[in-house]
């Protein structure tokens, strides 16, 4: 089947359900059993894993297990886990296979949060953190230890959008007995394949592109069959749950995440290309351009390209930076993305990099391209460069 078929078709079950097309929200804590032999049966095919069969609310319900059947299709996976936010996610996968005295290897780019939960939470419970230079690929070998349990990637980085070689960094992990857990939210169950390139637990922070309207919070694991009995436990020994609503709106959008897709690829490529030829613009960050020292690698392995990317300024004043983002009317000045509407956001990397320096002085934005048309995207960034001109001149082009 292909994928736009499946991307329809996958965790739906109509039959089941009066023959709605989607399966309903299903909110709920007790689940009533007719008889005492009908419980212990329903024990039985739960501490079997039987997916569905369910005790308990926090462990899930039809609504739940509807996504989870359809990212693991999706993503190509065993088995998947849907979590409160993307965070939850990150966090309990990593809780799950880490212990006090192993070591784990996170890449620099990792998203902030993620980083801060494994030095400030797991580093509190014996957990040692190396940080490695995201475009080492199979140069981490070097930073291996006997102890080394998991390699965390996340490509492309976030903020600075680093492509890694996930097959290079999996066959070192492997070979050194250790788990590749990877944040493939940038990706989508779409435009990146992980379980096919060596990763061992994928994560989404279904939050973006999965929901995608920007109205609900939501992560998502999705496991190998070796990896997924200890992600599973350690989210039930965690308490974690998430609420049924959230889960409908992330099968809703799920529904329709190919076409938005497409297009947030297309207008982003467009838009970046439209910036790269600016003179106020010292570089763009987008992987899907040939000018993106990844590039070659995003063409090997990925299938498409997100709507988000970033943009460094050439040197301006904090003044002429606040005027330009001030001005723009289509771009909204917030975090978080993969909704349907365009976003702005400054962001300074040099503070928490420890491997490589970022050679970039003038202000970095991350961009997310919505789906508005791309040619007023185009007009509203124009004006922000001219209200930026107004307030300052910018430094000339260097030689
Ligand atoms: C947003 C994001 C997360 C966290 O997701 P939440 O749902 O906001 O907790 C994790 N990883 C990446 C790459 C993200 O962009």
């Amino acid at each position: 089947m292909k994928e736009k078929t499946r991307l329809v078709t996958a965790g739906r079950h109509p039959e089941r359900f009066a023959g709605l097309v989607n399966t309903p929200i299903f909110r709920g804590s007790t689940i009533l059993h007719g008889s005492m032999a009908e419980w212990e049966e329903k024990k039985k095919r739960r501490a079997a894993d039987e997916p569905g069969a369910t005790t308990y609310g926090r462990f899930g319900t039809p609504t739940h297990h509807a996504l989870e059947e359809a990212i693991a299709e999706l993503e190509g996976g065993y088995r998947s886990q849907v979590f409160p936010s993307g965070l939850a996610a990150c966090a309990t996968a990593l809780t799950a296979l880490l212990a006090a005295g192993d070591h784990v290897l996170l890449t620099d780019s990792a998203y902030s949060p993620t980083r801060t939960f494994l030095t400030r939470v797991l580093g509190r419970f014996g957990v040692e953190v190396t940080i490695y230079d995201p475009t080492s690929g199979g140069g981490i070998e070097a930073s291996m230890r006997p102890n080394t349990r998991v390699v965390y990637v996340e490509s492309p980085g976030s903020e600075t959008f680093e492509i890694q070689d996930i097959p290079a960094i999996a066959a070192v992990a492997h070979r050194h007995g250790a788990k590749v857990v990877m944040d493939n939210t940038w990706g989508t169950p779409l435009f990146f394949k992980p379980f096919e390139h060596g990763v061992d637990v994928s994560i989404q922070a279904a939050t973006k592109y999965i929901v995608g309207h920007s109205d609900a919070m939501l992560g998502i694991v999705t496991c190998t069959e070796e990896t997924w009995p200890l992600i599973k436990r350690t989210t039930q020994d965690l308490g974690q749950t998430a609420g049924p609503d959230d889960v409908y709106l992330a099968l809703r959008g799920l529904r329709t995440m190919n076409v938005r897709l497409q297009q947030h690829w297309k207008s982003g490529v467009e838009v970046a290309s439209w910036l790269e030829t600016r003179p106020e613009v010292e570089k763009v960050l987008h992987p899907a351009l040939p000018s993106h020292p990844g590039h070659a690698l995003w063409k090997r392995d990925f299938l498409g390209a997100a709507g988000l990317f970033a943009v460094v300024l050439k040197p301006a004043s904090p003044a002429a930076v606040e005027a330009f983002i001030d001005s723009l009317q289509l771009f909204g000045i917030g975090v978080s993305w993969g909704g349907y509407e365009s976003l702005v956001i400054p962001f300074n990397p040099s503070g928490d990099r420890v491997t490589a320096k970022w050679p970039y002085t003038g202000q970095a934005l991350r961009l997310h391209v919505g789906l508005e048309d791309p040619a007023d995207l185009i007009a509203d960034l124009e004006g922000g460069f001219a209200a930026l001109a107004e307030i300052e001149v910018c430094t000339p082009l260097r030689a």
